[in-house]
């Protein structure tokens, strides 16, 4: 059995930015519902889930037990939900154990999810549910195997206990693990209270672990939400390209490294809606897929205020300055957005140079889509078919219900295509590996938490966790995975109490 190193560098900041806490245990009996063997990888944790299983780290995952050396706390942040500053939030369900250090794969923060109350619990009962557990689990590790930055899922373990939500669910815990769980409401929260010395040690703490390359830059703290900035952007951009809707982007669930944060009523694009609406609590829409840019923005310049005061160069002579230089990052964000996602839909459409009529190519596309409602998913990996010498005729041309719009825009595809001299088949292997055959339907989470809740089958989790860590592989025997949605599906509601 592998035992590895714990400490907590978070914990040696001052109390202000946390509390201790323990995890509470449940009181049934606990398994290992799955185990992530690539994760554990980059803690340099070698047993799988059968070792694991009859070790101390069973104890640990399931909060039973504490590590040594592991000094475990809760977070405390704010953040602006649905447009509203909440002064006071925090880890409510999550408990940070401890981090470990990988020579090569560096520092790991490793938090437990529903591991009972802690003091910004508020109405909560610090408790996750078997369902929403395992749509992060799987969800997490679908965006890794697509190339999206996001949290790692580490393990999850099931119990008998009862958790009341709509109705009495299992609860469950995940183990989640992120180089860190710095939020932007992180740092509102000191803003807020005039703390901005608090801010300071933040914000250092921050470059000194994960942006050393920006430390001894002039203006630091300048330099810092710049990167942020970009990283947002792209991180935004990869979602719009894949088409994956967040459903709460509260600025206390963006990440200051860029990752994709807290999943909850998330939902993966099927019939194509630039207004879709993952969340059935978002009444408003203030999270539609396509609203996702902009709000990454207005999240953007929620860390700005709480950043000002470092952006400061002539210690409160002149704040305009610091609102300057704040709006100047603020103003490029979307230009990187638009390139990112620029890059990312010529790839989608096998593009290997650049060319002027290459945005409104995508964006027609989008509208046949949206006027046909096709799958988005379905629709981009069949493209990959597409042969540039020909009239399109089956494949994707059969998605579309309007075949005479399709053929005028096929046609257009074709000519772009011959224009860079594209060859179909190099074209067809490059498309598949940026168009994924296999994303996260809800349906396919749902069958898989229906088997768990029902029969604690959990084989369909981990069919799913295979097939997701490499989406754009054929699978020829999960072929059924990657077709059309069941009628069914259109009845799965996901809102944010999980
Ligand atoms: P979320 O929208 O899931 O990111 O959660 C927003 C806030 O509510 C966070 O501070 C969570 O920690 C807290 N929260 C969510 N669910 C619970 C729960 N069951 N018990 C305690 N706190 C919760
Ligand atoms: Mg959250």
């Amino acid at each position: 059995m592998t035992l590895l190193n714990w400490s907590n560098s978070f914990a040696k900041l001052p109390d202000a930015f946390y509390s201790r806490v323990k995890p509470t245990a449940f009181h049934s009996p606990v398994r290992l519902i799955h185990f992530n063997a690539a994760a554990a990888g980059l803690l340099g944790l070698t047993d799988d889930a059968e070792r694991i299983g009859k070790s101390p780290w069973l104890e640990w995952l399931s909060g039973r037990a504490l590590p040594e050396n592991a000094d475990p706390l809760a977070m405390i942040y704010a953040g602006h939900q649905f447009g509203h500053f909440v002064p006071q939030l925090g880890d409510g369900r999550a408990i940070m154990l401890g981090e470990i250090t990988h020579p090569e794969h560096g520092k790991w923060e490793l938090q437990l999810k529903g591991s009972g109350l802690t003091p910004y619990s508020r109405a909560g009962d610090g408790r996750a549910v078997l369902r929403s557990t395992i749509r992060e689990y799987l969800c997490s590790e679908a965006m890794h195997g697509l190339g999206i930055p996001t949290t790692r899922a580490l393990a999850m373990i099931g119990s008998d206990d009862d958790v009341y939500r709509e109705r009495i669910e299992p609860g469950a815990m995940l183990t989640r693990m992120a180089p860190s769980h710095v939020r932007f409401g992180s740092f509102e929260v000191f803003f807020y209270r005039d703390q901005y010395g608090h801010i300071r040690t933040l914000a250092d703490y921050v470059l000194q672990h994960h942006y050393p390359a920006l430390v001894h830059s002039p203006h630091r703290y300048l330099a810092l939400f710049s990167e942020v900035m970009k990283r947002t952007a792209r991180l935004i951009a990869q979602w719009q390209a894949v088409g994956f809707s967040h459903g709460v982007m509260n600025s206390d669930n963006m990440s200051i490294l860029g990752l994709t944060l807290d999943y909850g009523p998330f939902g993966f694009m099927e019939a194509y809606q630039p207004g879709f609406i993952c969340n059935h609590s978002d009444h408003a829409g203030r999270y539609a897929f396509d609203k996702q840019p902009e709000i990454g923005l207005f999240n953007l310049s929620c860390l700005a205020q709480a950043l000002l005061p470092l952006f400061d160069l002539t210690d409160g002579e002149n704040i305009d300055l610091a609102v300057a230089a704040a709006r100047d990052v603020l103003g490029q964000y979307q230009a990187v957005y638009l390139e990112e996602y620029a890059a990312l839909m010529r790839a989608k459409l096998g593009f290997q140079e650049s060319m002027p009529e290459d945005q409104d190519l995508v964006q027609d596309l989008l509208n046949l889509m949206a006027a046909d409602q096709v799958d988005y998913t379905i629709v981009f990996r069949a493209l990959g078919d597409f042969r540039s010498h020909q009239h399109a005729t089956g494949g994707v041309r059969d998605l579309f219900m309007n075949r005479p719009a399709f053929d005028e825009w096929a046609r257009r595809y074709g000519a772009r295509l011959r224009q860079e001299h594209s060859d179909d088949v190099t074209r067809r292997l490059r498309m598949h590996k940026v168009n994924p055959k296999y994303i996260l339907r809800n349906y396919l989470a749902e069958i898989a938490i229906r088997k768990a809740e029902d029969e604690q089958d959990y084989r369909e989790i981990d069919t799913l966790f295979r097939i997701l860590q490499d989406p754009c592989a054929e699978w020829p025997e999960y072929a059924n995975y990657a077709g059309h949605p069941p009628e069914w599906a259109g009845q799965i509601a996901v809102s944010c109490s999980s």
